[in-house]
This record gives C-alpha cells, structure tokens and sequence, in this order.
C-alpha cells in the first residue's frame, strides 16, 4: 500500500519505518526543516534502539522517503497515518492545533478515496471533527474514512513493540475501513479489537491513566513502607504474584515521567471535568506523582543538610532508559530543586545530554563518563535507571565521592550489596543504610 505519515516524531518515524520495513511504499512528512533534512540524510533525529539501521536500510531501496511537500504526501495515498503532537494546554486539555492543522493540509490536496488512522492520542470525539473538517472541504466523491488507531508503543523498546504489540486496537466507523487496517496488522500475529472511535480513543486514554495509577498506587505504599519499616521491593514481589493484579508497573521510585503519562491523565482528568465527572482518583494519581519527582531533593537535604555550594551528581536525565526524551523527566525537577538550593550540578547521561542542553544550557555541567560526575561529588541522585548505572559496582561511589550521600530513585541496587559499602545510601520504600 501506500502510506502518507504526517509527524516524524517518536511515534511518525517509527511507525514510517516500519511500514517500510513491512513492504509498504511510504513517505513521511513533517514541517519540521532540519527533521527532514537530517532524515534525508538517513539518519534518525532521535536515540531508538534499532530505529536508525531500519531508517538507513529503507531509505537506500526507496521504500521509505521524508518531504515537507503536502502535495506529494497527501495527494496520492491509500492510509494517511496521523502522527503529530498533541501536547498538553495550560488547562491540561489536549492541544490539537498540530492533528487538525493536518487535517485541513490533507483535505486541501487529497485526489483518491483514502482511510486516514489517527495515531496520536486525541480526547473522545477528536477523530470525528476529523473527518468533519475534511468532508467539509472535499465533499464526495472522494471518499474519506477516518479511524482511531491508536499507538502504544514505549519509547526504548519502540521498534519491537510496533512488531509485537500486545493488541491493535482499531475504531472504525465503517466495516470496509475496518478491514483494510486488520489485513494490514495481520502480518504482525497480534490481537486485533474493532470498535467504535470514541471507545478506541477512551482505550488509550483509560490504558495510560491505568498504569499511572499503579504506579503512584506503589509510591504510595513505599512512603508507608519507610514509615513502617517494611521493604518495598519485598511487598511488590509479594503483589505481582497475584495474576489479578499483574507483574508489571510495580516497581516505586521517583515518579512517571516522559511525554505521555503526564500529559494524558491531565488529559483525561480534564475530558472527565467537561462532562462534570468528578475523577478524584485520577487526581490523586497525579497529585501523587508531582510529590515523587520533588523526593530526591527532599531526601538529599535530610542526609545532607544544606546543598549550597556543594556538587550533585545526578545519574541520569532521560525520563527512562533506552531514550533520549527528556519530556517531563524528573530530573527536571530535580535539577530545579538542586539550582535553587545552590548546590552544582553535573549531570551523567548517555543519550540525553543535547535534549538537556537545549533545556538547561551551561546552568549544570554534563558528562558521558559516570565517574566524571561522581568525582568529589557530595551527593548522588539517580533518576534513570540506565544500565549502565544499575551495572555499576556499588563500591564506585565511596571510591569516587568526598562524602557518598547516595540516593537512589530508581532503587537500582540491592540493600544487602550497598550495606557493606562506606556509605549513606537512601533508596525509596526500603530501609535507608546511614
Ligand atoms: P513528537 O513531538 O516527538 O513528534 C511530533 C512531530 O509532528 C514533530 O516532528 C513535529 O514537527 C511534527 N508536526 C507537527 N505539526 C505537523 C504538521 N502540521 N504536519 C506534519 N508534521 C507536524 O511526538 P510523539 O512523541 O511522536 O507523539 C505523537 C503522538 O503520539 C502524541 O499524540 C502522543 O501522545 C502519541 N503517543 C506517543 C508515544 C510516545 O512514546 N512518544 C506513545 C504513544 C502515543
């Protein structure tokens, strides 16, 4: 088929490349000049394992190509896949300038009958303004169906979730478009739901707001677990032994992060107040979560005392492993905290230093070797835990720091390894080792 991917994003440039990688005849718009140019050039604006080799190898063959040309992306394609931004408004609603500035660039250069999936997360309703928008500027004969077909994917392990996916959810309001997109997926071996669209578009919203909720759910029993003296990482195996409950999204730390999560339970919370839903439990997941990404600092003063003037390695500034995405990160925050408190920052990262940079420019030093910025540090925080910060040997921080305060929210190492160790080392729900 021939497939039109409007937004060269972590989910447009993924499912592009995909797609080519599928077979299909793709081309990949995006408004963004230096995306493109970098693309063209076949390689990838951002870190996904796995992403650039597929970009590199379909680009050569031709398969998969990247414009800024609406004509030459919308006029001519079978599935328009929309991939754009939907990034949050001051209110916490939905932005959806960029989802309808499309919409009126496709309408506008559309010739042939097309099926357009709306890829981005987009409140109940959006896909029909959608189509809306576009009948209203192409009337028939031209016919145009558009779907929900939203994206699940995790950044860090995107490329493999494309393949396999635990469902593909797709909401249709007609059976033909329905079944283009279900021959298309049936290849990939994975569940496929047809549904209505303001049942696909809830999906999505319901699925993230769900899993936000078990975490702050597990933050909440790891702040009763210091009060107690129990362990965490204890309770939360005792938990997922329960297939009710599930093994996943269990794990406590410092809070979720990235460009979803937060954006999307805001998101819902809002859809929910529109239709005078008072959705107190989703507000508390929240609220919940806000208060993690402020513990790391809370912490370090308690172990510390004051921060002023002294230097803060801060292990990790991506929001999770595996990804460049500094999107509501908690090291955001806590890189705030650590400013006002005057203390010097140097952070480590391997992947998200250029993202950093472009947000806290020379305010904190940045460096790509660990024991740089553990060297006469008086603290540690850990905000992701990459591998190579879990792979550290827990006796590099005494070796290394003037006064191994360590605090640890991603709880990367085990209570009984950092015990034998000279230090102060402050996880979150277990017992901290002073
Ligand atoms: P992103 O910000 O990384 O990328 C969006 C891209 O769209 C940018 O490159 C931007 O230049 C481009 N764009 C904006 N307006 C455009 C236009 N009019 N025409 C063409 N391109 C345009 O966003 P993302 O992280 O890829 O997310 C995209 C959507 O997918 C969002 O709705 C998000 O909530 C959803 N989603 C994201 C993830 C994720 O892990 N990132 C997972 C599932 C769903």
């Amino acid at each position: 088929m021939k497939i039109t991917v409007a937004g060269t994003g972590y989910v447009g440039l993924v499912n592009g490349v995909c797609l080519a990688e599928m077979g299909h005849q793709v081309v990949c718009i995006d408004t963004d000049e230096t995306k493109i140019n970098t693309l063209q050039k076949g390689v990838s604006p951002i870190y996904e394992p796995g992403l650039e080799g597929l970009l590199k190898k379909n680009r050569k063959t031709g398969i998969l190509r990247f414009t800024m040309n609406p004509q030459e992306a919308y006029s001519n394609s079978d599935l328009i896949f929309i991939a754009v931004g939907t990034p949050e408004n001051k209110d916490g609603s939905a932005n959806l300038d960029s989802v309808f500035s499309v919409s009126y660039s496709i309408a506008t250069h559309l010739e042939k009958d097309v099926i357009i999936c709306t890829r981005s997360t987009v409140p109940v309703g959006t896909n029909a303004k959608i189509e809306e928008i576009i009948l209203r500027l192409k009337p028939p004969p031209v016919h145009v169906d558009v779907v929900s077909l939203p994206e699940f994917l995790r950044e860090g392990s995107a490329i493999f979730d494309f393949f396999n996916g635990d469902r593909v959810i797709i909401g249709a309001s007609s059976s033909e478009a329905a079944e283009v997109l279900e021959e298309l997926f049936l290849p990939l071996s994975m569940p496929i739901v047809k549904t209505d669209r303001n049942s696909a578009e809830m999906i999505k919203y319901a699925s993230n707001a769900f899993l936000a909720t078990k975490i702050s759910f597990i933050n909440e029993i790891a702040a009763l677990c210091e009060k107690v003296n129990a362990d965490i990482d204890e309770v939360a195996n005792g938990i997922r032994m329960d297939g009710r409950i599930g093994a996943h999204f269990l794990r406590a730390g410092i809070g979720y992060g990235g460009s979803c999560f937060p954006k999307d339970t805001k998101a819902l919370l809002k859809l929910a107040g529109n239709v005078e839903h008072p959705f107190n439990l989703l507000k508390s997941v929240i609220e919940v979560n806000n208060k993690q990404h402020s513990l790391p600092v809370t912490k370090a003063k308690m172990a510390a005392g004051s921060l002023a003037g002294k230097k803060v390695a801060l292990l990790g500034l991506a929001y999770k492993p595996d990804t460049d995405d500094i999107r509501e990160s908690a090291s955001i925050r806590i890189i705030q905290e650590l400013l006002d408190e005057g203390a010097k920052v140097v952070a480590y990262d391997p992947a998200a230093i250029p993202n950093a940079k472009r947000y806290f420019g020379d305010t904190i030093d940045y460096t790509l070797d660990i024991t740089e910025a553990l060297t006469d540090a008086e603290t540690a925080i850990i905000a992701t835990d990459w591998d190579q910060i879990r792979h550290l040997h827990p006796s590099v921080f005494a070796a290394y720091m003037k006064e191994p305060i360590i605090i640890d929210g991603r709880n990367c190492f085990p209570l009984d390894k950092m015990s034998v160790e000279p230090i102060t080392y402050i996880s979150i729900g277990r017992p901290a080792l002073i």
